[in-house]
């Protein structure tokens, strides 16, 4: 791995004093992964407090051809912030602050650093919502969540985060710092530069800050478990909640090999052999509510749910949500190695998938579980295998790779939410063509020419 050069590890010790640079492996290495679990040794760590510290070093790296790795908390499952070639990861630990959350304006201005689960709850404090909600919110940063545009369970009322970004301040190689966009809700005004930076996965400039849009904090939630005798029977139940014109904030599948892997983890309240069930959540005020909850259950009728169980509290909605939070344990009842990936399909594609990545299992010996966000077709798949077996993790690849093809040719795309990092880098082409990856390319060539940031990730 290229060693920094001694001019630039000066620089970089004026600008970063004391702890805010590390250099040493036994304190770098943990900078070097995350939770794709794959690993590389950066050769420096630094900890901005300021947009212009970042701006300095990025002018410096930029003239240096030093490579940079923007790292929030490290849970991106692509290998996003694994520093290929040394270089230096910059962690934004120390760029933690809410600057704002304004109810006049419904806007939140945060710097990258911040917890998402800490700005949802400062904002919930002021009877706001900021509604992306990845499940991995209380672990993950603002600035993490717009690089990858992290979705969530939410989503299919709300959106992913792309949707509720109005402005960024994005320091460029070189040493520009740029902002874009403004707290306003409504924003035409020229080329929208705010979300070309939503989803580049740090690989066209460092988020400095975000001007985020908020909502009113709905009053109410509620949510109705529905477990089916049939697979086709749940997917048919989810179409005539649509048909009926309810949106749901959340409408999730598990298949029947997810609940039967649940009911190995404890007691469950459905009947052994159940086909697939439906996890549905809605919002809105206490009257429209329930109100909803009723239509919910009248709608999902005619599909002869086996048991229907509803929660009204936030602690029975906790407790009814609790097996969607155990399937990634439940899964190992099929065997001890995973290879996992989330792809979506066109939402009318979600029961062909379902059944045909269920073939591509069958066809290899494996349990392949697809499991989510049915509300947006976004759908979680579990290759299950056991690495210690002979030839199995070469068909669990096998069986992965027959999952993608068929996600592309059902019109679907190889990532819902997770993004490409470096663990998708091959299929991107294959997916979106040479033509459209070169015009990527292009666009970073334009703000990064000499490829600093995060070389070797995204397309
Ligand atoms: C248990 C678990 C559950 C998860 N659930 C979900 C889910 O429901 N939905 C979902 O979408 N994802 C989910 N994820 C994936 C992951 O949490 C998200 O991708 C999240 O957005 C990453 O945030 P982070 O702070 O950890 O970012 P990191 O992993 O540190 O970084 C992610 C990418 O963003 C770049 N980056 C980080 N900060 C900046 C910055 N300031 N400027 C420029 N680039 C930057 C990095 O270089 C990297 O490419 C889950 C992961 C785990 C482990």
């Amino acid at each position: 791995m290229p060693e920094l050069p001694k001019s630039f590890l000066r620089s970089l010790a004026s600008l970063f004093p004391g702890d805010a640079l590390l250099t040493a492996p036994a304190e770098t290495l943990i900078f070097g992964a995350d939770a794709s679990r794959r690993h590389a040794l950066p050769c420096a760590v630094v900890r901005p407090e300021s947009a212009e510290q970042v701006a300095e070093l990025l002018r410096l790296a930029h003239a240096e051809r030093v490579p940079v790795y923007p790292r929030g908390r490290g849970t991106n499952v692509v290998g996003g912030c694994v520093p290929l070639s040394g270089g230096v990861v910059v962690s934004t630990a120390r760029l933690n602050r809410i600057q704002d959350i304004s109810g006049e304006d419904f806007v939140a201005v945060a710097e990258p650093g911040v917890v998402t689960a800490e700005l949802q709850e400062a904002c919930a404090g002021k009877g706001l919502l900021y509604a992306p909600d990845p499940a991995s919110a209380k672990f993950s940063t603002i600035g993490g969540n717009l690089s990858q545009n992290a979705g969530g369970m939410r989503a299919v009322k709300y959106g992913t985060t792309r949707d509720w970004v109005l402005g960024l301040t994005v320091a460029l190689p070189g040493g520009r710092i740029l902002k874009t966009g403004s707290r306003c809700h409504k924003d035409v005004a020229g080329l929208d530069l705010t979300r070309l930076f939503v989803g580049s996965e740090g690989t066209l400039g460092f988020i400095c800050e975000a001007t985020l849009k908020l909502l009113p904090k709905p009053e109410a939630s509620a949510s109705l478990l529905a477990v089916f005798a049939a697979e086709e029977d749940a997917l048919a139940a989810a179409r005539m909640v649509f048909a009926a014109g309810i949106l749901p904030t959340a409408l999730e599948f598990m298949p029947a090999e997810v609940l039967a892997g649940l009911a190995g983890l404890g007691p469950v309240p459905w009947p052994k052999g159940s086909g697939a069930a439906l996890l549905f959540r809605i919002d809105g005020s206490a009257e429209a509510v329930s109100a909803d909850l009723s239509r919910l259950r009248r709608a999902v009728t005619p599909a002869r749910p086996a048991h229907l169980d509803e929660a009204r509290t936030p602690k029975e909605e906790e407790n009814l949500w609790e097996p969607r939070r155990q399937i990634s344990q439940a899964a190992f009842t099929f065997g001890p190695d995973k290879l996992s990936d989330d792809i979506a399909v066109p939402r009318g594609q979600v029961g062909q998938a379902v059944r045909r990545i269920r073939e591509i299992g069958r066809e290899l010996g494996l349990t392949i579980l697809a499991f989510g966000h049915l509300g947006d077709g976004n759908l979680h798949v579990n290759v299950m295998h056991d690495a210690a077996l002979p030839g199995e993790a070469e068909r669990a690849l096998k069986a992965k790779e027959a999952v993608l093809e068929l996600t592309i040719s059902l019109g679907g795309t190889i990532s819902g939410e997770h993004g490409v990092g470096l663990t998708k880098l091959p299929w991107l082409e294959r997916m979106r063509g040479a033509g459209q990856v070169e015009a990527m390319r292009a666009v970073k060539a334009a703000l990064d020419p000499h490829g600093i940031m995060n070389p070797g990730k995204g397309y």
